[in-house]
């Protein structure tokens, strides 16, 4: 089991050492008494949401070793040892079209400032493979997974706005958009 390094400053889930984690753009959050340090860039938005930052961003960082942090705390130990100001860990987290009369709104893809947390493959790369492989005998890149998860992002925004129209909370197949018919 991987040891804890720090808390994420918004959920409080452990991060552990030599983990990927995020921090923030703005400097003030990443001063050693402040340390601002989160597990997912969607806790990292809730915490930019609640301090209200203009141009910022989350920044991907690896935690440190535990030699490697211990080393830090021993040249500059912390002032006291009393937790970080707290704000940004009561924050709810705000969720998009809660309310059933609000406008859905569904994030813009492919726009500049697009976040790992959207352009996570969506389909079964080893399948798609075969199928190109089968029908045409091609290699395939492992690029094309991520080009047709954007496909699959912009079915799936389609489809909820639908639904939304609809005035569901479920979507349907019927929602999906149909496939072009192949010639
Ligand atoms: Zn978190
Ligand atoms: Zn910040």
């Amino acid at each position: 089991m991987a040891e804890t390094w720090l808390k994420c400053s918004a959920c409080k889930n452990p991060i552990p050492y030599n983990a990927t984690h995020w921090v923030c753009s703005v400097s003030t959050c990443n001063r050693s008494r402040t340390r601002l340090v989160f597990c997912t860039v969607s806790c990292w938005d809730s915490h930019v949401a609640m301090l209200r930052h203009r141009d910022a961003w989350a920044v991907e960082a690896k935690a440190p070793s535990k030699e490697a942090w211990e080393r830090e705390l021993a040249e500059n130990p912390p002032e006291n040892a009393a937790p970080a100001p707290a704000p940004a860990a009561a924050a709810p987290r705000k969720v998009v079209g809660a309310s059933p009369s609000a406008p859905i709104t569904v994030p813009s893809s492919g726009g500049p400032a697009l976040q790992p947390a959207e352009s996570e493959i969506l389909i079964v790369v080893s399948k798609m493979k075969k199928y190109i492989k089968e029908r045409s005998g091609m290699n395939c890149s492992d690029a094309v997974a991520e080009m047709l998860s954007e496909h699959v992002r912009v079915l799936c925004d389609d489809s909820i706005r639908a639904a939304a129209r609809d005035e569901r909370k479920t979507v349907l197949d019927r929602d999906v958009p149909r496939a072009t018919p192949r010639k």
